[in-house]
């Protein structure tokens, strides 16, 4: 009986924090300078995660306070490159929601009002320090070998003296006057997390003297308003969280609880650099890299998941959201692994393939990299892009190829293009056989046309026609391909299917009704 009741009271405590615990919300805030790179790709998916294993939401947010480094169209492509992701943010500047907007540029009256509490605190302080001063200040402190920072003058300004600057006009800034006592932090990932801020940086600036805020003060802020709870972000950002901390105390505003991700390296340790073209998310996209293969790559490197690091399974997200664990994170740097996103790819293909609810979807893929891989080429003009010869190719090429744009390499052209060269042929009678062989090819079943029996057929039809089975292959490679190596024609002649094959063929007795005898490498023209 006790114990029934001591249950029921545990039972009743639990459903009550569970009513009163603050709904998750977490935030992706990339700056629309450039387009989106696989860091941060990682911040955006890691907070989604965090969103989505805690029935929380997730805000893209774009902070864009520095003017003059936005890129046009950025933001845009950055949030379609998240939806290709499959990271869909509950709010955004484009849905919009509760909490916007969700552009800071359209927030500047927040900044305003929110700036003035701080001034009224004496927690902030107008600065009248011009350019030039601060450039001085600059180049003594490194002449001294100090560590350049400002001097903090403006705060020791009287009421009356900055009320006088600001009726005369006098350019001027904002800066939050930082606390000379820091308190360590509870970080999500690194555990205790000490930095003396006021011994590296001078007082900064919080509004610029053209208005805006400064990414530290709109950030902080914006955290605020919006109700983020926890803030997964680069460790790159780790120094300046005790400056946000001191904000948010200046307020008085509860902050959110910070991690930090390590930073994600090359796999020979250098840093990623925005000039490599291969971490950018379009570049992948472009390659033909799978969503769920991209998103694999990155979070089977650097921990964070219960999952066996060995293993060479690809999760959906369903599976990522149920093993993400924050406190799985490793603290060190963490090494991507090229070699795996293949791999993961390469599984990604197959599970596709073997949906056909997906089939429609992969051909269309397919379409659209043949025809902007041969531009000059059409269907009309001897592009082969049938669905179901688009589907054939899938199921024969799938555990040969890494990324879908390997079919477009230069050995597997043969699979889309007609070729446009006839082989060299010297003895005569080789116009007649391919004619025959053609009739005999027309008389195999569709069922027959593979690659065993096609192997069986063609030394069969060499021997009975008395010819030489190296010659005939070699003519048939250059009338099926127009390359000198790739697959056996028997698997050629499977993959291209029995229609293309012929038409193929047929190139050759056209070539040779409308042009004579005599054929060595013409152009053909479509
Ligand atoms: N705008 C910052 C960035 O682009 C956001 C940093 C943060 O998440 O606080 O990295």
């Amino acid at each position: 009986m006790q114990r029934n009741i001591l249950f029921r009271v545990v039972a009743l405590r639990f459903s009550q924090k569970r009513f009163y615990k603050k709904q998750v919300r977490v935030r992706f805030a990339p700056s629309p300078t450039g387009e989106l790179h696989i860091g941060g790709l990682r911040t955006a998916l890691y907070n989604y995660l965090y969103a989505r294993s805690n029935d929380g939401a997730f805000i893209l947010r774009i902070e864009d306070t520095d003017q003059l480094r936005v890129v046009p169209g950025a933001m845009e492509k950055l949030h379609d490159d998240l939806l290709w992701a499959g990271i869909i943010p509950d709010e955004d500047p484009i849905r919009g929601g509760p909490m916007g907007p969700y552009i800071q540029s359209k927030r500047l009256d927040f900044y305003s009002e929110q700036v003035l509490k701080l001034l009224n605190k004496k927690a902030a302080y107008h600065c009248f320090c011009t350019n030039l001063r601060l450039d001085i200040l600059r180049r003594e402190a490194i002449k001294s070998h100090q560590i350049p920072k400002y001097d903090n003058r403006c705060r020791h300004l009287s009421d009356e003296e900055v009320k006088e600057k600001l009726n005369k006009g006098v350019d001027h800034c904002i800066r939050f006057k930082l606390s000379e006592t820091y308190d360590p932090f509870q970080d999500m990932i690194f555990g205790t997390v000490e930095h003396d801020i006021s011994i590296n940086e001078g007082d900064p600036v919080i509004i610029k003297s053209d208005g805006f805020p400064t990414y530290h003060f709109a950030n902080v802020v914006d955290d605020h308003f919006m109700e983020i709870t926890h803030v997964l972000r680069g460790a790159e950002w780790k120094v300046s969280t005790p400056k946000h901390l001191m904000l948010y105390k200046a307020f008085g505003w509860e902050a959110p609880k910070y991690g930090h991700l390590p930073l994600l390296l090359n796999k020979d340790n250098t840093k990623l650099s925005k000039r490599q073209g291969d971490i950018k998310v379009d570049w992948f996209r472009k390659t033909g890299i799978f969503p769920l293969a991209l998103i694999n790559y990155i979070t089977h490197a650097g921990g964070g998941f219960q999952r066996n690091q060995g293993s060479q399974q690809l999760y959906s997200y369903e599976d990522l959201i149920k093993q993400f664990d924050v406190t799985k994170i490793n603290i060190n740097s963490t090494k991507l692994e090229p070699l795996k996103l293949q791999e993961f790819n390469k599984i990604e293909i197959s599970n596709l393939l073997a949906d056909k609810a997906n089939h429609a979807f992969l051909i269309s893929r397919v379409k659209k990299l043949v025809t902007s891989a041969f531009p000059n080429r059409s269907p009309e003009g001897g592009l082969q892009l049938e669905d179901s010869h688009i589907l054939k190719v899938l199921q024969w090429v799938q555990n040969r190829i890494t990324n879908l744009s390997d079919l477009v390499a230069e050995d597997l052209s043969f699979l889309w293009v007609i070729p446009t060269t006839l082989p060299d042929i010297t003895e005569p009678k080789y116009f007649e056989i391919i004619d025959l062989l053609i009739i005999k090819l027309t008389e195999i079943n569709d069922e027959e046309f593979v690659k065993m029996e096609l192997s069986k057929f063609l030394k069969q039809f060499a021997k009975q026609n008395d010819v030489s089975f190296p010659t005939l292959m070699k003519i048939m490679r250059g009338l099926l391909s127009g390359l000198k190596d790739g697959p056996s024609i028997s698997e050629m002649m499977d993959i291209l299917g029995k229609n293309i094959t012929i038409q193929r063929l047929k190139r050759l007795s056209l070539n040779n009704q409308s042009h004579g005898q005599a054929h060595t490498c013409h152009q053909l023209k479509f």
